[in-house]
């Protein structure tokens, strides 16, 4: 990918003091998902910053999965986080499966036993949490802490033959239960699940919880600092205590920022996979989904996201970042290089009844006016053409300055046409224009004659390509705006918006039918589009909108 300095940050600073007081010789870095879902612009921050900072100091990132909870984990989610990270840019150093260590980390729980530092427990998952305690009382011993280092040994060995049932026992590390943190009170280390892996098939039915797994998948890999997020930072005495007692030779170093969130949008994946399971949306490509596929889908480039990543910033803050500021940066991506063309999106046919019936002509625009190396496109024009309905209104307001009867407008890169009559159905709309053409008007021969107030696009009828036009509104509505009646069981479901997709049936210029899925145009005043790559089938093109051409969002 391109070499681009990045800015400095709190990491970064950290990391050039560990390489000058030679603490550490290389950096590494990791990206560790758990394969339990698709990847989300949440996770792409993770990504950004964790190869970013790697390449600054001309370290590695291993691409690592996280996969010690077999329960929501699978390969078809392993696939698409290996392409996702791919797309957006990244090469990853190794390629590494914590699961490919549940050897390594059963013996470092033999050691922690032998030491006397962890210990089976007998008492249930909420007997456990009772004896806790909380943030102003202290944990309670329990019974099981006393055990031997041989019954210890001895029980730990029949959890992993499976000689017992998920929930029976687990295996806990033996610290504090009056620390202030609630973390070091004996945490859970190993759990019992008979349950089939995705790598490991019944080899295990015990697994290493998080907390114990993730510093000795780091420690094992050489990871010099491990970047999480700040809901981990309560956590990081327990990391610290897992790498010095299990003897890990390298010491990685745990170090938080602030998640990304966007305004707008849910970004968990436990919530986006609601969302695909009780299908509020068409897959975890859907467009209206923050996951890396569907922001793909939708049609934003890796690019666009990489320099609004870079543009968020790196901090301890867990803000809400405005979706529109990732919208500015794929209207600035696709500015010079997506082709402009016109569509209609609600047609309405007109008849130009001056023009010759059986003759038509090319007219020339530029394919991009701001990037003329982009050269030319030739556009069809003759009798009949398709308008937008909302360009013509038969008793216009003030200042509409588009077509009403007897009004004259510039159709855009051809004629002034004047609105002369309509036609309505049955029902009363109106269904046909009829309109004359001045033919000294046309575009591109210096007519200085009269002036027109309004330009409107539109596409040849018989000579254009019908398309589908997909327009997409925030999938999560804002709560204020939702009905101001705080309930107290609201779920983020309630907030989900019945009206974000319209699906609309037009057509665009003809000169489009190289149009592949996934190319990208700007279409004059409806914005940015993307050739979906789902319902494009055969002929016709189905378009998603990016993002409408204009904003009030002003970067900051
Ligand atoms: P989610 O809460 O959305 O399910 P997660 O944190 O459980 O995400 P993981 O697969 O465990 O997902 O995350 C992999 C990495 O991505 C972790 O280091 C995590 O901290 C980071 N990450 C996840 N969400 C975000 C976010 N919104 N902003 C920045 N980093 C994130
Ligand atoms: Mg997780």
């Amino acid at each position: 990918m391109e070499n681009k300095e990045t800015s400095s940050n709190f990491i970064k600073n950290i990391i050039s003091k560990d390489l000058s007081s030679g603490k550490h010789k290389e950096v590494v870095t990791r990206f560790p998902p758990e394969p339990n879902g698709y990847l989300h612009i949440g996770h792409a921050k993770s990504i950004a910053l964790n190869f970013e900072i790697a390449d600054d100091f001309k370290g590695k990132t291993n691409l690592r999965f996280d996969d010690t909870n077999p329960l929501k984990e699978d390969r078809e989610y392993v696939e698409s986080i290996k392409e996702d990270v791919k797309w957006l840019g990244f090469d990853w150093g190794e390629l590494h499966f914590a699961s490919n260590y549940f050897d390594e980390m059963y013996n470092r729980a033999i050691i922690l036993i032998n030491k006397g530092l962890a210990y089976v427990e007998d008492l249930s998952i909420d007997e456990i949490r009772e004896y806790r305690g909380t943030l102003t009382e202290p944990g309670k011993e329990s019974p099981s802490r006393s055990r031997s280092i041989e019954e210890n040994l001895d029980l730990f060995q029949q959890m992993k033959a499976g000689n017992f049932a998920n929930g029976e026992k687990v295996l806990r590390a033996k610290i504090d239960m009056s620390s202030p943190n609630l973390n070091m009170r004996d945490p859970v280390l190993y759990r019992i699940s008979h349950t089939e892996h995705h790598n490991t098939g019944d080899e295990w039915c015990i697994y290493p919880m998080y907390a114990f797994a993730h510093p000795i998948e780091d420690a094992i890999e050489g990871v010099t600092h491990s970047i999480c997020t700040t809901e981990f930072e309560e956590q990081r005495p327990l990391y610290n205590w897992v790498v010095e007692n299990t003897e890990m030779e390298a010491q990685p170093q745990q170090i938080e920022f602030g998640r990304l969130n966007l305004t707008n949008t849910v970004m968990s994946k436990r919530k986006l996979k609601q969302l695909v399971d009780e299908n509020f949306v068409d897959g975890w490509d859907d467009p209206r989904l923050p996951t890396i596929s569907g922001l793909r889908r939708r049609g934003f480039t890796p690019e666009a996201i990489r320099e609004f990543i870079r543009a968020t910033g790196v901090s301890k803050g867990n803000g809400a970042v405005d979706v529109q500021m990732l919208e500015h940066f794929i209207r600035e991506d696709l500015k010079m290089k997506a082709p402009r063309t016109m569509s209609v999106i609600r047609p309405l046919k007109v008849i130009i009844t001056n023009y010759p019936e059986g003759e038509s002509e090319l007219l020339e625009a530029d394919i991009n006016p701001e990037n003329p190396e982009m050269g030319k496109r030739q556009i069809p024009f003759s009798r009949e053409i398709f308008i937008e309905q909302e360009d013509f209104m038969e008793d216009p307001p003030k200042k509409y300055h588009r077509l009403y009867p007897g009004n004259e407008v510039r159709l855009k890169h051809a004629y002034f046409i004047k609105c002369e009559d309509f036609v309505k159905d049955e029902e009363g709309n109106v269904v046909e224009l009829h309109c004359t053409y001045d033919p000294e008007t046309k575009s591109g021969t210096g007519f200085t004659g009269r002036k027109v107030k309004g330009t409107i696009h539109w596409v040849d009828a018989s000579d254009s390509k019908p398309a589908e036009f997909r327009l997409y509104d925030s999938l999560i509505l804002d709560e204020k705006e939702n009905d101001g009646v705080e309930e107290v069981d609201k779920t983020f479901l309630d907030l989900v918006n019945p009206d974000s997709l319209e699906v609309l049936q037009g057509y665009v210029e003809s000169n489009m039918d190289d149009a592949k899925v996934q190319d990208k145009f700007q279409f004059f005043r409806h914005g940015y589009f993307n050739v979906d790559p789902k319902h494009t089938i055969g002929e016709k093109l189905v378009f998603n909108r990016i993002v409408s051409l204009k904003s009030s969002f002003k970067l900051k």
